[in-house]
């Protein structure tokens, strides 16, 4: 199979113009070409009148050696890389006859888990997977109700909590920029659509699964995972881990956990993939002895404008072509006052929603359905912090937790901005450069489930960040016409943009000071989305497994 890379073609190009492009790169016939499969479609929009289609494609042709020495060293046609996911490990079956206290344990069912759980079970492990959330379809209940304002949120199962982790109530764009060597992002990809996700998504360069689909494909995952033999369970938060001292390298084993049920289970092999909001579970680890530190993330608002601004800013006279779709944007402004302000999980046609998981506390993130066609577009505009931010949250130097002080903080504030009922403080960005309150919104409507009270969101986050803010406004508006658009509608806040902390893991991907312990995904600090929040899974996973049959 040779992989051909960048053919381009015009936008509206008619269906057989790939297979000519690709007979007129390899100066072969068509009776040549046997097969023909598009592995990667993207966007070049760089002139909006003149925006063209970029495809790789994989092709069995007649004599491929011998085309690929005509052809010479080139990286536009080259074999194509096997991509093939090979376990790293088969569970003993010493294991597998044993009892089930040699099983691996997984700690919650976010993306990270799921897939870490799904290898496990694919090696023969039988893992069991605990999430103290409850499964999708009830998770959807609860937190849609919340949505509604027709309850307050459980702090158990809500848009961060429960089956199908932080990112099950989303956009669900696929797409990352870890390094990935191993193409464990392809394989990721396959299971996904193994559960349920549509094939696109391993074709478009930036793909994406919606809200209700995620919900579909989560219960594919769990369903794959039970059906090799692994367990999942819901309602079971992990409260303690119970550690033994131990000489050597590292201070201590791994030999059981408590659950705030009362249950009590033994476990010597965890992957721990809680997610960037587990902040009781991160206060615990500090408790009872994990090497935790303070990680540095972004804050802000978001921000809403009418997706067909975004669209003609973005596509030009093409927007509303059937191959183009909505369009998003990535923006990134370095301000006078060393601040950097980037626009973060943006999401078009979709809603601003709250995505709080404690009560009395405002968080806003956004959402899309498969079809993307609601009125506006959203985004995150958020701003990085500096040590300087954490430091006045700080219980004593260096304290790992700070800077989940400083999100309950902000969040807070943005509780009461908001009026103290769930409404998140919205302001008009006219008002936000001016530094005066908006007493209403313009003519774009804010999205954000359950409503917005009419605000001031200076008052919200640190000056230094409000000037970085207000500086990358207009820069925007120069990249994306339109972003300063009087009535583009900020609320707030926005917090949980990454984790606020980081478990150190060594190069076998344990934890620096507990045997036994594999700290993973978003909450652990090494992952920052769905896609490679799965590829960790499947790395931690690869990891705990080896550890095993090496000790078995
Ligand atoms: C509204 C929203 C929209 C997003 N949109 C996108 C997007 O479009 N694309 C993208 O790539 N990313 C998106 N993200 C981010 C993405 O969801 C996360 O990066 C990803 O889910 C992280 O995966 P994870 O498995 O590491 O953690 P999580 O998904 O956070 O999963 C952690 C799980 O652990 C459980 N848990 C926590 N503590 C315990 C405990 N003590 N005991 C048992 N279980 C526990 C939690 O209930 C949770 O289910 C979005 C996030 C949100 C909130």
């Amino acid at each position: 199979m040779l992989r051909l890379s960048e053919l381009k073609l015009p936008l509206d190009h008619p269906e057989d113009a790939l297979l000519e492009a690709v007979l007129k790169r390899l100066r072969i016939p068509p009776n040549d070409v046997f097969e023909q499969r598009m592995v990667k479609r993207s966007i070049d929009a760089r002139r909006r009148d003149q925006i063209q289609l970029i495809y790789s494609v994989d092709v069995r042709v007649r004599g491929e050696a011998a085309l690929l020495r005509r052809l010479g060293k080139t990286s536009r046609v080259r074999q194509a890389p096997d991509t093939t996911y090979r376990p790293v490990a088969q569970a003993p079956r010493t294991l597998l006859d044993g009892d089930d206290a040699h099983r691996p344990v997984v700690v919650g069912a976010g993306p990270c888990g799921y897939f870490a759980a799904l290898l496990l079970a694919q090696m023969g492990f039988r893992p069991l997977l605990l999430e103290r959330g409850e499964p999708v379809k009830q998770r959807t209940l609860q937190t849609f109700a919340f949505w509604r304002g027709e309850t307050v949120i459980d702090p158990e199962s809500n848009a961060q909590f429960g089956e199908g982790g932080a990112g099950t109530f989303s956009d669900g764009k696929l797409y990352s920029q870890v390094s990935d060597p191993e193409h464990y992002g392809r394989k990721v990809l396959e299971e996904l659509v193994a559960s349920g996700a549509n094939a696109d998504i391993l074709t478009l360069q930036r793909p994406h699964i919606g809200t209700f689909k995620l919900a579909t494909v989560v219960r594919g995952l769990r369903a794959r995972i039970e059906a090799l033999g692994g367990e999942v369970r819901f309602g079971s938060r992990v409260e303690r881990l119970r550690l033994a001292a131990i000489g050597g390298e590292k201070s201590h084993q791994l030999v059981g956990l408590d659950l705030a049920n009362g249950d009590a289970i033994p476990c010597r092999h965890l992957v721990l993939a809680p997610g960037h909001s587990a902040r009781d579970c991160f206060a615990m680890l500090e408790q009872v002895g994990v090497q935790i530190e303070a990680k540095m993330f972004s804050v802000g608002v978001r921000i809403e404008h009418p997706q067909p601004l975004i669209d003609a800013a973005r596509w030009g006279p093409s927007a509303g072509h059937p191959r183009l779709g909505p369009a998003e944007y990535k923006l990134v402004h370095h301000a006078t006052n060393g601040r950097c302000v980037y626009s973060f999980c943006m999401c078009p046609g979709g809603f601003v929603v709250g995505a709080t998981s404690e009560l009395g506390r405002v968080v806003t993130n956004g959402m899309s359905q498969h079809s993307r066609n609601e009125r506006n577009a959203n985004s995150g505009l958020v701003v990085q912090l500096e040590p300087e931010d954490l430091a006045p949250y700080e219980r004593y130097a260096g304290d790992p937790l700070a800077g989940v002080a400083l999100q309950r903080d902000l969040e807070h504030r943005a509780y009461l901005l908001g009026g103290s009922s769930y409404a998140a403080p919205a302001q008009r960005l006219e008002d936000f450069l001016a530094n005066q309150p908006s007493e209403s919104l313009g003519s774009i409507a804010a999205s954000y489930q359950p409503g917005v009270q009419p605000s001031d969101l200076n008052a919200l986050l640190p000056p230094p960040m409000i000037a970085a803010l207000r500086e990358a406004l207009p820069a925007f508006a120069r990249r994306v016409r339109g972003y300063d658009h009087p009535d583009a509608v900020l609320t707030g806040v926005e917090t949980r943009t990454s984790s606020p902390v980081r478990i150190p893991r060594d190069a076998a991907l344990e934890s620096v000071n507990v045997r036994g312990l594999f700290p993973a995904g978003e909450g652990a600090g090494y992952a920052g989305g769905i896609l490679s929040a799965g590829i960790d899974g499947i790395r931690a996973a690869e990891a705990l497994a080896l550890q095993m049959v090496a000790n078995a």
